[in-house]
């Protein structure tokens, strides 16, 4: 007999599963079964495409049936699928495939690991049977070949693999039912769960059993009714893709259903889209936004959550062009009519059909999207918590649908409460203001309490607070809206902007000039320029950055991703040359007491951004002095 160990992160996942699913332990069948119809949808493609497999006759099926013997109980799930060889059966149930279910692992800590609603989230599929089976025992031939294989396991640290027999392609699958699983050896059980999770499966699910009956009317020796046991097999599921039927058969239940039972959310989502297309190109989309946003959204190895088949036929799940990356999000089916069924992903992506889709989903969705913000206010506000961030990406990546997208991301604001869009930013506009403000490049905190957004609310403008990592990113390439500049409060451009807002300027006096020589001259090659302003009211400076340099934080940003190669981008420091503590450097002439002052005031305005001071040590010294003097 072949022992092997399971791959670390199996035996992880199995204590995991083990320990945090357990209240849910019921869907080890749906997870069984949806792998049968997998191997169902991968042999009838196979049997098409495959010079090898053209032959074969394709007669889907997937069986169930169940023992009781006193205590001893199993439960039988098997199928006429593609199969798996010896290989596939290491590769496929001693390891965990996907990365990114690796990596979400990872990442969770003791508390999350707990909570099963986001365990759930991930397919935690074949494993799942160790819950309520101490032993599992599958038998798999592949559909070609003429071996078979029997993996067999407690859960417990290792996996024997061995030959076996098997008539035909297909899989087995015998769970030994343990305490916590003997209920699921049970008709009634079994039909429940089928109809529960399993009913669109696209294929017929069986359920073997005994039927015992009593007739009356014979008595056997001792006076009692005949016993007579039946064999019956029955179709359990109705088995049809869901998304093939006229939507006003469907109710939302079913809907609902569908979609937990397709993409490992234990959660109804927050809505869907159902699409007939007809004419020149025929297809069907039913699109799911989930509730939360998928765990691996931002995972570059991200598991797309769109299924593409052709005629009903199971084509992929895991190509990332079906929809564009900033839709990742979406989950559920799109099936055409005029694909080839044996289009490879490289035809896929230049098919004219395929982009003739694509464009049109992309348009579908975003204008529900728009739909909902009008009406449903309270539902698009918890959609944009979720998705706010890959839509901004759409706006750099998708510009054929920028002004759709300009629409639908959110900001915060400087005057409003929530979440505000440049619409009704726009709306909020006095007559003779001329820009979008914005100010950008740290937390939400941070920003709404910078000296800069103050001098801009005295005088009753109001200012977008792009707080996101990927504002400073994406707001360059937005411009503007409706013709309507968006400017940066905190980058040099608009440094004399309030000047511009109405207000009279005052010329720089030869005093000011001298000061911001000497502050300048004091600072050297810490800063990029200095400016003396007369936007700001209660602070002594500001730092800003030129028009083109990254923000301070942004900086910050790209240095903590291990991007220390790019260079470094001074600041310029805007003086309020009312300050007193400003004036006390245009009044001093001792060059040591200026110099600290200067160097104070810069690391100063660095805190008030939420920058540390790079010598922090010479800075609270310098502090001292000066406090002290
Ligand atoms: P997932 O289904 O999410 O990939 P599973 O742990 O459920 O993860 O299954 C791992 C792999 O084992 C599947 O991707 C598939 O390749 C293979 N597999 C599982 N069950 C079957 C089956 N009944 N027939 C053929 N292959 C199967």
């Amino acid at each position: 007999m072949a022992q092997k160990k399971f791959k670390t992160e199996v035996a992880e996942l199995l204590q995991l599963i083990i320990h945090s699913l357990y209240s849910n332990k019921e869907i080890f069948l749906r997870e069984l079964v949806s792998n049968s119809s997998d191997a169902l949808d991968k042999l009838k493609y196979r049997s098409l495409t495959d010079e090898k497999l053209k032959g074969l006759a394709f007669e889907p099926r997937i069986d169930l049936s169940f023992t009781e013997e006193g205590k001893n109980r199993t439960l039988t799930i098997s199928d006429n699928g593609l199969g798996m060889n010896e290989a596939d059966l290491g590769d496929n149930l001693g390891t965990i495939a996907s990365s990114g279910t690796k990596k979400f692992l990872a990442s969770l800590t003791e508390e999350q690991k707990k909570d099963s609603n986001l365990i759930g989230q991930f397919g935690v599929g074949f494993y799942s049977a160790f819950m309520v089976a101490d032993r599992v025992e599958v038998i798999s031939r592949k559909a070609g070949e003429d071996e078979a294989w029997k993996w067999s396991s407690t859960g417990k640290g290792s996996y024997s693999l061995d030959k076996s027999e098997r008539d035909s392609h297909g899989t087995t699958i015998t769970l030994t039912l343990n305490d916590e699983g003997s209920e699921y050896a049970n008709r009634w059980q079994i039909e429940r769960l089928i109809k529960k999770y399993s009913d669109h499966i696209a294929y017929p699910i069986f359920l073997s059993y005994d039927q015992t009956s009593y007739d009356d009317k014979k008595k056997d020796d001792e006076g009692n009714p005949v016993k007579t046991i039946e064999h019956k097999v029955e179709q359990i599921n109705s088995s049809s893709a869901l998304w093939r039927r006229p939507k006003n058969e469907l109710t939302a239940e079913q809907y609902n259903e569908f979609y937990k039972q397709s993409s490992y959310d234990s959660e109804d989502p927050l809505f869907y889209l159902h699409t007939r297309a007809e004419g020149a190109t025929e297809y069907v989309t039913l699109f799911y936004i989930p509730k939360k946003a998928p765990f691996d959204m931002y995972y570059a190895d991200y598991r797309p959550g769109v299924k593409l088949y052709v005629k009903r036929v199971y084509i992929t799940d895991d190509d990332k062009e079906l929809l564009p990356s900033y839709l990742r999000f979406v989950r559920g089916v799109i099936d055409s009519e005029d694909l080839p069924l044996n289009v490879s992903r490289e035809i896929l992506q230049q098919n004219r059909v395929m982009s003739a889709i694509r464009t049109a989903s992309v348009k579908k969705l975003l204008g529900e999207f728009a739909k909902l913000s009008e009406q449903n206010p309270e539902l698009y506000t918890t959609f944009i918590e979720q998705y706010n961030r890959p839509l901004k990406e759409g706006l750099y990546s998708d510009y054929a649908n920028r002004d759709a997208l300009l629409e639908l991301v959110r900001f915060k604001s400087s005057t409003e409460e929530g979440w505000t869009s440049l619409a009704s930013y726009k709306e909020r506009m006095g007559a003779d203001q001329k820009a979008i403000y914005y100010i950008t490049g740290g937390k939400e905190e941070t920003l709404k309490a910078s000296p800069l957004l103050a001098a801009y609310k005295k005088r009753g403008l109001e200012v977008l607070i792009m707080s996101d990592d990927i504002d400073d990113l994406i707001v360059g390439s937005i411009g503007t809206y409706q013709e309507v500049e968006l400017k940066a409060i905190n980058k040099s451009g608009a440094v004399d902007d309030l000047k511009e807002e109405g207000e009279k300027e005052e010329k720089a006096s030869k005093e000011e000039k001298e000061l911001v020589k000497k502050i300048k001259k004091a600072l050297g090659d810490r800063v990029k320029d200095v400016v003396a302003s007369s936007r700001l009211t209660d602070a002594p400076a500001v730092v800003v950055v030129d028009e083109n340099d990254p923000t301070v934080q942004m900086q910050q940003l790209l240095k903590a991703m291990g991007q220390a190669d790019f260079e470094e981008a001074k600041p310029i420091l805007e003086v309020n040359v009312s300050d007193p503590m400003v004036q006390k450097i245009a009044a001093s002439d001792d060059k040591e007491y200026t110099a600290d002052l200067s160097s104070v005031l810069l690391d100063q305005a660095l805190l008030a951004e939420g920058v540390m001071p790079k010598d922090p040590v010479a800075f609270t010294k310098k502090l001292h002095s000066l406090l002290s003097r």
